[in-house]
C-alpha cells in the first residue's frame, strides 16, 4: 500500500489530544499498562520519592543532607557547607547540568520526562494511582465523569480530591523542609500563622498550585508550559534514541485476521495508554513525555498476535528505518565537552575550598589618618569557620617590615562551627619615607600553622615627598 493510502487510512491529528473539537479541555484517562518499561518505571519512581522525602530527615555532618539554610544564607550539601559568597559555584553547577540534560538529550531523547521529572513520578505515580484505586480503571473513570452529581459519585471524588489535596500539602511541606529544617519546620506548624506569615504563605499557594497541577492541570504543563518540549526538537536529531514506531513493519496496518499487511493490527491500545493522548505512529511528537507505556502496550498485544515485540521501541529514527545509529555526532560531543567543563571546574573549585574564609573591607570615612609618627588604614574583616565543628584559627600578615605594625589579629579565635567573627584591623605604617600603597598579605592558619586563605590587603598613604625630593 502506498504512502498516501496508509495516510487515509487514518486521518492525522489537527488538534491537541487533550482539546476537543470545540475547543474545551478533553480530560485524558490513560488505560493501566503492564510489563518490564511499567515495572521499572515505579521502581525508579518510588526510589526518586524516598529520596524526596528522606534528605530532610537525613544528618550530614551535624545538618540535613540537602539543606538551603535561608536565614544564615548558607547551603548544606552531603557535610559540605556553602556559603552565599560561594554562590559563583551555582554558574558551573547550572551549566554542568544544562549541558547534561542537552547531553542525556541529544543521545536519549526526553529519558528525563518519562522517568525522573517530578511531574511524571508525582502524576504517574502516586496521585494517577490513587484516582485508579477510588475511581477504578480508564473506562469506568470515564464512565463516572458522565454520570450524574449524585451520592457514589460526590463519595468518590470527595474522597479523591480530599487525598490529592492532602499529598500536595505534604509535598509543599517536605519542600519548605529543605529550607528550614524539620524540626523547624515541625515548630512552625505548631505555631500560629502570624508567626510565620511568608513561610505559612508559601506553603499555601505551592500546595495549592500542586493541587491544581496534579488534579486538574495535568499534562498540559508538559504540553503548554514546560519549554522543555520545545527544546527537544533543537536538541535531539535522526540519531538520538527516542521511542518511536516502526513504521515500515507496522504499515499498511489492519486487522489481526488479514493478510498482506503490516503488524501493526490498529488496536489503538498504544493510544489509550498514552498520558498525553497522542499516537505515537503519527511521528515524533512535541507532546511524547518518552514515558513508554506504549511500548509496553504494544508489546502485550504483540505477544497475544504472536509476532515480534518492538514494534513501538526505543530507537533512533535511523534505526527505525533500519539503518545504523551514529552515537558520535557533533553535537554529542559539543555538549559532552561543555558538561564536562562545567563539572570539572566545580569538582576542582569544590576541592579547592578551604575550611575557612575571610573577608576585608576597608572602614567608612577617610581612607587613611595621619598620625604622628604613622599613616593609619583601619579595615574590618570577618572570618568565617566553614567547618562544622568548633575551630582555632590565627590570622599574620606574613612577611611584614618590622617598621609596619598590624593590630588587631595578634590572639588565635576559637569559632563555632559555622560561626563568623567579625573584628577590626588597623595597619600602622611609619610616615617617614612612606612609598605606597604597601601590599600586604593577611593569612588564616590552622591550630597546626596551614595556611587556609589568603587576602591581600592594601595600605594606602598620601606619598609625603621626602627630603631628597625637596632638594632643588
Ligand atoms: S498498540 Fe501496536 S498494534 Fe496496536 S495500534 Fe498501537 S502500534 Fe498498532
Ligand atoms: S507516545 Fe508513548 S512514550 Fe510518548 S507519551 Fe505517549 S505513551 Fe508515552
Amino acid at each position: 500500500m502506498s504512502a498516501q493510502s496508509r495516510s487515509l487510512h487514518k486521518p492525522r491529528r489537527t488538534q491537541l489530544s487533550s482539546v476537543n473539537e470545540d475547543g474545551s479541555r478533553y480530560i485524558i484517562h490513560p488505560s493501566d499498562t503492564h510489563g518490564p518499561f511499567t515495572n521499572w518505571r515505579r521502581i525508579v519512581a518510588v526510589l526518586l520519592i524516598a529520596v524526596y522525602a528522606l534528605l530532610p530527615w537525613i544528618q550530614v555532618g551535624g545538618y540535613p543532607a540537602v539543606y538551603l539554610d535561608t536565614d544564615a544564607m548558607r547551603f548544606h550539601f552531603l557535610g559540605l557547607t556553602f556559603l552565599s559568597h560561594d554562590i559563583w559555584l551555582g554558574f558551573f553547577l547550572i551549566t554542568g547540568l544544562g549541558f547534561g540534560l542537552f547531553y542525556a538529550t541529544a543521545l536519549f531523547g526526553r529519558l528525563w520526562c518519562g522517568w525522573a521529572c517530578p511531574q511524571t513520578v508525582f502524576l504517574e505515580h502516586v496521585y494517577r494511582r490513587i484516582e485508579r484505586w477510588i475511581e477504578g480503571d480508564a473506562p469506568k473513570r470515564r464512565q463516572l465523569d458522565n454520570a450524574p452529581w449524585g451520592g457514589p459519585k460526590l463519595v468518590k471524588r470527595g474522597l479523591k480530591h480530599l487525598l490529592f489535596f492532602l499529598i500536595s500539602i505534604a509535598i509543599a511541606h517536605l519542600f519548605m523542609a529543605y529550607f528550614v529544617s524539620i524540626p523547624k519546620l515541625w515548630d512552625m506548624m505548631g505555631q500560629s500563622p502570624s508567626q510565620n506569615w511568608g513561610v505559612f504563605i508559601f506553603v499555601f499557594v505551592y500546595s495549592g498550585l500542586l493541587y491544581f497541577n496534579y488534579a486538574w492541570f495535568r499534562e498540559q504543563l508538559c504540553i503548554v508550559i514546560c519549554p522543555y518540549g520545545r527544546l527537544q526538537s533543537a536538541l535531539i536529531d535522526e540519531h538520538s534514541v527516542v521511542i518511536g514506531y516502526d513504521e515500515k513493519r507496522g504499515e499498511p496496518r489492519g486487522k489481526a485476521t488479514q493478510t498482506g499487511i503490516g503488524d501493526c493490527i490498529d488496536c489503538d491500545r498504544c493510544v489509550q495508554v498514552c498520558p498525553t493522548g497522542i499516537d505515537i505512529r503519527q511521528g515524533l511528537q512535541m507532546e511524547c513525555v518518552g514515558c513508554a507505556n506504549c511500548i509496553d502496550a504494544c508489546d502485550t498485544i504483540m505477544e497475544k498476535v504472536g509476532r515480534p515485540k518492538g514494534l513501538i521501541r526505543y530507537g533512533s529514527m535511523q534505526n527505525l528505518e533500519g539503518k545504523r545509529t551514529r552515537w558520535i555526532r557533533p553535537r554529542t560531543i559539543a555538549y559532552t565537552a561543555l558538561m564536562l567543563v562545567g563539572v570539572l571546574v566545580l569538582s576542582l573549585s569544590i576541592n579547592n575550598l578551604s575550611s575557612a574564609s575571610i573577608t576585608v573591607w576597608r572602614l567608612g570615612g577617610p581612607p587613611y589618618y595621619i598620625d604622628d609618627a604613622y599613616i593609619r588604614n583601619q579595615y574590618m574583616f570577618r572570618l568565617t569557620n566553614r567547618k562544622n565543628e568548633p575551630s582555632y584559627f590565627q590570622l599574620d600578615a606574613g612577611e611584614v617590615d618590622p617598621d609596619i605594625i598590624v593590630n588587631g589579629i595578634d590572639d588565635p579565635m576559637l569559632i563555632d562551627g559555622n560561626g563568623d567573627v567579625v573584628k577590626a584591623l588597623v595597619v600602622l605604617a611609619p610616615k617617614d619615607d612612606f612609598n605606597g600603597p604597601i601590599h600586604l598579605d593577611l593569612n588564616v592558619r590552622d591550630e597546626a600553622g596551614n595556611i587556609l586563605a589568603t587576602r591581600p590587603l592594601e595600605v594606602i598613604g598620601p606619598n609625603l615627598p621626602t627630603a631628597s625630593s625637596d632638594e632643588p
